[in-house]
């Protein structure tokens, strides 16, 4: 009996040759094939001359008027030139180039169709192809094809696929969701993507099929997720008691934000299933703390921790502030990074082994072989974005399946970030503390400058400090040197010696750039000129000022990020971008930084104009290639098809069920395509 998950040497003509070309592109079996769709189509329906515009690529139907004639020019090519009667009144000339062979195909008194570009002055088509009866159709698919496998083969291979293997063509997507969206069946939707009567059908086609991708996919998530929690993780039976205190001790009272997520948390803590959790908030809005009272409810219970963070710079401050959050508590905070010396280094890892070490924060560093945790119930990992999937895993590893936080500060629609980030549940802080002052954004081009600086000395002067971050404009570090040192001799110049001046750039080491940092925060020099390295996390309440040269050359998303330096203490605080922006786009995305400073929207906005892959990462997001979908520009599809697979799974014995037969056999017999998100 025929099935789609037969292999696509079944095909007649696919030989190990055609396998391998085949398996190039992604497709193993006879659904793979079905469902590789063409990215267009060319409009081959015959159009009358007189609705043809000049330029237009069309389909011209007439009588061969003489046989074709050839003439060679150049080194070898060949020019194919016959006229086309198309009406009464009306001769075309057709010219193919480096064809010669369709000579045989054109004769006299023929009637033939031909597709090509119409030049209207002329009154002639430059042929792209002689269509035959055969092809009947009156759209033609444009398949991606690869070196080893032409357009035609695969057109070709797709006719016979569908021509043998229609009646196995069964609706996968179950009949209620089908009905409330409006779906095609799948039959006429595979029919109608490789051979649409016309362009409406095409496009009506490509809704379902974007439909069943996006689901699919959901259901894949949503299966990895219901196993998750089955799956028996640590219990952490954390003490009510203390930690109520300890929340009710900390310097600021919670916002309800972070309370809901506070709650999320402790709830899968205590359970016996596997936590794995994003928690997403925009920048100052406090993950910090909530990943304190996480780490502290673990500790309670029993359990080490282990905070990762991407950088030294953030881990060493995320080891200080934790520690000043836990003073007066029993809870021996210590810090491993590459830069820990050997020795101290040896001694932390015995700590660690024996459970002396409640807390390590840390970066990669925290992953190595030779590190080994006494009883490892939680594992926090901040701007986890930045780590590769095997790097969380390898963490997670550790331990004896800890439950997992993970933080991002590139909070994205909570639709896209369940996508993105695979099996994760998603916690999210959508306010800010009370209190905070907003950051006022401004753009100036550099010839504004001095105005800016005025503004800036002000503000000194009020006993504010200023950040003043210079891009990575060139892929050479020299360059980028020069450039903040430039800056910095200028900054020099206007404000010392009444204020003073510090440097920040990536090649200091990481002593040095702590050393900076530091008289940074204690207020030793008043401007910090820096790199990006200061991107992430840093927290100087008494900065204010954050002015950012060639601002264009920053994504939006880091632009954010940096703003969020700033506006943390209870001063009015600003943002500079100087910027010459040279194309629309980068406009664009300047004048979305002075209108909001909502993290959501921007990121949002960044996704829109950069795509997922580039705002996200594609490694470390488990975001897949979709064929036809796109996460983003279909988000409304893409979250309504992540509702209706969470419905389906959340049913009892769900595959049991009769309308799911088709699904649940259909996603057994493309298992194999689960790779992209592990
Ligand atoms: P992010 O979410 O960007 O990591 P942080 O955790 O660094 O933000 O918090 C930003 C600042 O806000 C910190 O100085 C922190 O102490 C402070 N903060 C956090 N929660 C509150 C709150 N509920 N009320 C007032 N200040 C808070
Ligand atoms: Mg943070």
């Amino acid at each position: 009996m025929l099935s789609l998950a037969d292999p696509i040497s079944s095909l007649k003509g696919v030989g190990p040759k055609r396998v391998a070309s085949l398996a190039g592109l992604g497709i193993e079996t006879v659904n793979d094939l079905l469902t590789y769709y063409p990215f267009r189509y060319d409009d081959l329906a015959a159009k009358d001359l007189g609705e043809i515009a000049d330029q237009e690529k069309v389909t011209l139907k007439g009588t061969v008027a003489a046989d074709a004639v050839i003439s060679r020019f150049g080194r070898k090519k060949t020019r194919l030139n016959f006229r086309l009667m198309v009406d009464e009144h009306n001769l075309v000339m057709v010219t193919f180039f480096n064809q010669p062979w369709l000579k045989d195909k054109i004769h006299t008194g023929d009637e033939i169709a031909v597709y090509g570009r119409f030049d209207a002055k002329r009154i002639s088509l430059a042929g792209m192809k002689v269509l035959t009866s055969e092809s009947g159709d009156s759209m033609g698919s444009i398949y991606p094809a690869s070196k080893s496998i032409r357009q035609n083969t695969i057109r070709q291979l797709v006719e016979q696929a569908y021509d043998a293997y229609q009646e196995t063509i069964v609706d996968i997507i179950p009949a209620p969701i089908r009905q409330a969206y409006r779906l095609e069946s799948r039959q006429q939707m595979i029919h109608d993507m490789h051979f649409p009567a016309d362009m409406q059908s095409a496009k009506l086609a490509r809704r379902t099929a974007k439909f069943e991708e996006f689901f699919i996919f959901e259901m894949r998530l949503s299966i990895v997720k219901q196993q998750d929690h089955t799956l028996h993780g640590t219990t952490l039976q954390y003490d009510n008691d203390r930690l109520r205190t300890f929340i009710s001790q900390l310097p600021f009272e919670l916002t309800s934000a972070q309370k809901k997520v506070v709650n999320e948390i402790c709830y899968d803590l205590k359970r016996p299933i596997h936590m794995n959790r994003l928690l997403q908030g925009d920048v100052g809005s406090g993950k910090t703390v909530v990943a304190a009272i996480a780490v502290y409810a673990a500790i309670t219970a029993g359990y080490q921790t282990a905070l990762m963070a991407p950088t030294e710079i953030l881990a060493e401050q995320h080891a200080n502030n934790l520690a000043q959050l836990f003073k007066g508590l029993p809870v021996n905070v210590a810090l491993l990074t590459g830069d820990t010396k050997p020795k101290a280094r040896r001694q932390l890892l015995a700590a660690l082994s024996n459970g002396d070490v409640d807390l390590v924060v840390g970066t990669h560093a925290l992953i190595q072989a030779d590190v080994d945790y006494h009883r490892l119930g939680l594992v926090v990992i901040d701007e986890q974005h930045r780590f590769g999937v095997n790097q969380r895993q390898a963490l997670r590893e550790k331990g004896n399946q800890p439950d997992v936080l993970a933080m991002t500060a590139t909070p994205i629609p909570r639709t896209l970030a369940i996508t993105a980030y695979g099996e994760m549940d998603v916690s999210v802080i959508d306010q800010l503390p009370a209190g905070r002052q907003p950051v006022t954004t401004t753009w100036v081009r550099s010839n504004q400058v001095d105005h800016a600086l005025e503004y800036v000395e002000q503000q000194l002067k009020d006993g504010s400090q200023a950040y003043v971050v210079t891009p990575l404009i060139e892929e050479s570090e020299a360059v980028d040197m020069k450039n903040a040192e430039a800056i910095y001799e200028r900054f020099k110049q206007t404000f010392e010696p009444q204020f003073k001046v510090g440097l920040l750039h990536g090649r200091m080491s990481n002593d040095e750039k702590n050393a900076a940092m530091a008289a940074f925060q204690a207020n030793e020099f008043q401007v910090l000129v820096a790199t990006t390295v200061i991107e992430v996390g840093v927290d100087v309440k008494n900065a204010t000022i954050m002015m950012i040269y060639d601002a264009d050359h920053f994504g939006l998303a880091q632009l954010h990020q940096l703003r969020g330096r700033v506006g943390r203490g209870n001063k009015a605080s600003a943002c500079i971008l100087v910027a010459d922006p040279k194309n629309q786009l980068a406009v664009e995305r300047l004048e979305t930084m002075v209108k909001t400073t909502d993290g959501f929207i921007l990121s949002q906005k960044d996704l829109e104009l950069r795509g997922p892959g580039d705002v996200l990462g594609k490694k470390q997001s488990g975001l897949p290639d979709f064929q036809v979908g796109d996460p983003v520009a279909d988000l409304p599809t893409l979250s309504a098809a992540q509702e209706q697979a969470h419905r389906v799974v959340d049913e009892p014995n769900w595959a049991d069920l009769p309308e799911n037969q088709a699904l649940a056999a259909f996603l057994s017999f493309t298992a194999h395509q689960v790779s992209t998100m592990d």
